[in-house]
């Protein structure tokens, strides 16, 4: 307190003391927050089950890494600055917000632990924490006012601009600032003109400037402000608390929750109703989400949680390609959904659940069908997230209501009942699977064996539909085989016995075809006795490795040459041709899913020659060549095609051949080359396939 300067508990010059004025401040403030926070938990209380409670270290572990460390912020550099520098500033000045607030009403209150010399240093810290937050707020209005980052905007169909809220919350935090700073501020100036030992600010902080500028006013008038900054500070203080559960704001109180119980395993598949297990599934009345109240209480909080960066859309590549989906706008709907059917003020018009009759379906009310059936479960939006905001579990649970209802998508039927009726989506023979291994000029080069009762082996290659059944893919299958049999591994395939893997079909929502599905390939895996598992295709290693249980552990063919490549047993003739320029494409479910990113590559520059350049969008922001398994049969609304704007990232990377690891990404690579008019120009090739044309043999063989 300063002596001559009336503390601002005892001001009076107000209609009641100063004391009594700011105490009923904090009740009103700290009564309309509990009022709001209650009514926001409402529709978490009438939503579907989510198990998010184990595991509290690792959970405690993220927290500190992507809530307090802000780990993914710096992804997009300026607004990551911004970003992680307010929010330190935030938690420094926590302390000193709550010790200004007491002040209010117990004149000398000190928060313990900051008398003396910690608390001179805590104020000089805090002085330019203020002034950072409080720079920061005017280069962040800049920047949404002049600079306009392409990924702040509102495409028409989904509503007016948001920046005006946003402007207008970054300003309330500035009048924060100053109004803090110029309590400080007057405080000192005061001390300074009564002769009293002065309080130490900051050099060239806010408060310090603000200080220089009150020296010359009348120590009466200096008492005013004093007063007048924290009457400011308290109400923007309260208004700013109470005023953020109305937007995107919201998720300065909603993230540590939000990073807390964010899903831990994220290549794992929701399941259709937790605690529910597949043997009950038939049990499940209503399958997926179709109201609001479906959704479980997790993917509520993170409705309420995002936000509005805009990172998720600026990755995802349906969004890039103009097809009618934005994971951003999938949750800001929703958050707003919630908003206007859970009001402040009345009670809530819905009930919990779709079986609801006063419950809306979400789908042709908030989204419509091709927004759903858009998303390729590439996961960018997941991976770019700073507050782990989920989606493709949302996605593939919207999915589940649209198939429960019969909503299937015109071009995918048939393929759905082939892969009921025949174990493929091409409605193929299963006596034609092992064809391709079977051709007599194949088996001059290498035997595949058909594994059966007489017929074991050590390593199963699971082939998957595309790889057996598609003319050109074969190839593939035909690269893999030989390079197991070149590395002496004792191996063999299914053959008519594989189904497809399924994993597409689930992320499809079509969950008893799947367990269908899954359940007949774990029980030919077990009877084929085999130890470990190879595959090409990333979409059966995810399923093989996530989404079944009791099979032997799983590899993909990229780990195996890379790990071939060390010991020695995989050698490379040195590359012939010195023009080519190879560049390799991260296939979302070995890269992004998987986190294999280094194998492939480590492959690629072992082979002597071989130049290779980085697409701009490589690893894990790696852009999806147009979504694997069923997206090939599905027709989906779009300005351009997602594989023409990867070949196109190719070529602005100067590289005139793609590799990848994926047959899916084969089809669509190689369609796009020819689409995007660059035949002759680019070639595509699977990592397979190049280790097979370029590996050392001890005689070259050929088919
Ligand atoms: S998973 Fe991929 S396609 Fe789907 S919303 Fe996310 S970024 Fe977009
Ligand atoms: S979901 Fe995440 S990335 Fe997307 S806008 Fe919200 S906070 Fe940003």
């Amino acid at each position: 307190m300063v002596e001559g300067i009336q503390s601002v508990s005892q001001v009076t010059s107000w209609l009641v003391s100063g004391r009594t004025l700011f105490l009923a401040i904090h009740i009103l403030g700290v009564a309309c927050f509990a009022y709001i926070v209650a009514k926001r938990l409402v529709p978490l209380l009438r939503a579907e089950r989510d198990l998010r409670f184990d595991r509290p270290l690792v959970r405690l572990e993220r927290v500190f890494k992507f809530w307090l460390g802000q780990w993914k912020h710096p992804r997009y550099k300026t607004a990551g600055t911004l970003h992680i520098l307010i929010f330190a500033g935030f938690i420094l000045l926590a302390m000193r917000a709550f010790a200004v607030l007491i002040v209010g009403v117990s004149q000398n209150f000190v928060m313990p632990g900051l008398s003396g010399r910690a608390g001179q240093i805590y104020d000089v810290i805090t002085d330019y924490a203020a002034t950072v937050v409080f720079l920061c707020m005017v280069v962040a209005v800049i920047r949404r006012l002049v600079f306009k980052p392409a990924r702040y905007e509102v495409p028409a169909r989904f509503g007016k601009a948001h920046t005006a809220d946003a402007v207008f919350l970054l300003a309330l935090i500035a009048i924060l600032m100053v109004a803090d700073s110029l309590f400080e501020a007057a405080k000192a100036a005061g001390q300074s003109q009564l002769g009293q030992p002065v309080e130490t600010l900051a050099v060239l902080s806010l408060p310090w400037i603000l200080q220089i500028a009150l020296l010359p006013v009348a120590t009466a008038t200096i008492g005013k402000v004093y007063a007048g900054a924290y009457l400011l500070h308290e109400v923007t203080f309260y208004f700013l608390l109470c005023y953020r559960p109305f937007g995107i704001q919201f998720h300065v109180e909603t993230s540590l929750f939000n990073v807390y119980f964010a899903k831990l395993d994220r290549e794992i598949l929701k399941p259709v109703r937790w605690g529910v297990s597949d043997e009950h599934l038939d049990q499940v009345k209503s399958f997926g989400v179709k109201t609001f109240e479906d959704f479980t209480w997790k993917h509520m909080l993170d409705f309420y949680s995002c936000a509005d960066c805009g990172r998720c859309s600026d990755n995802c590549p349906s969004n890039a390609v103009g097809r009618p989906l934005s994971p951003r706008f999938l949750t800001i709907k929703a958050r707003d959904y919630a908003f206007q059917h859970y009001p402040m003020f009345r009670h809530s018009d819905v009930g919990s659940g779709s079986g609801n009759g006063n419950s809306k379906p979400l789908i042709g009310h908030l989204y419509s069908e091709d927004e759903i059936w858009s998303c390729t479960t590439c996961g960018a939006c997941e991976e770019e997230c700073p507050l782990l905001v989920e989606y493709i579990d949302k996605i593939v649970d919207l999915r589940r209501g649209l198939i429960d209802d019969g909503n299937v998508p015109q071009s995918l039927q048939k393929p759905l009942k082939a892969l009921e009726s025949r174990g493929n989506p091409y409605g193929k023979m299963e006596k034609k699977k092992a064809d391709w291994a079977n051709a007599k000029e194949f088996q001059q080069v290498c035997q595949v064996k058909t594994l059966g009762k007489s017929n074991g082996a050590d390593t199963l290659y699971f082939v998957d539909s595309i790889t057996s059944y598609d003319d050109r893919m074969q190839s593939i299958g035909r690269a893999t085989a030989k390079i197991l049999d070149h590395v002496g591994e004792n191996f063999g395939i299914l053959g008519a016995a594989e189904r497809d893997s399924g994993h597409e079909v689930r992320r499809f929502g079509e969950e008893l075809l799947f367990t269908a599905l899954r359940d007949h390939n774990v029980e030919a895996i077990k009877a084929s006795g085999v130890k470990k598992i190879v595959t090409a295709d990333p979409h059966a290693f995810n399923a093989l490795k996530h989404d079944y249980k009791d099979v032997p552990e799983v590899e993909h063919i990229s780990q195996v040459i890379a790990r071939e490549v060390k010991t020695g047993k995989i050698k490379f003739n040195p590359l012939e041709s010195r023009d080519k320029v190879y560049t390799y494409h991260d296939p979302c479910y070995l890269g992004r899913h998987n986190q294999v990113y280094d194998d492939p590559r480590d492959v690629l520059d072992a082979i002597p020659g071989l130049k290779r350049v980085e697409m701009s969008r490589s690893r894990d922001r790696s852009f999806c060549c147009g979504g694997g398994g069923l997206m090939l049969f599905y027709e989906p609304k779009e300005e351009q095609r997602m594989g023409v704007k990867r070949v196109q990232m190719a070529a602005e990377a100067g590289a005139n051949v793609i590799v990848t690891a994926c047959p899916f990404c084969m089809v669509n690579i190689e369609d796009a080359i020819k689409v995007a008019g660059l035949e002759g120009k680019m070639t595509a090739i699977d990592l397979a396939e190049l280790v097979d044309q370029e590996m050392v043999r001890e005689e070259q063989k050929a088919v």
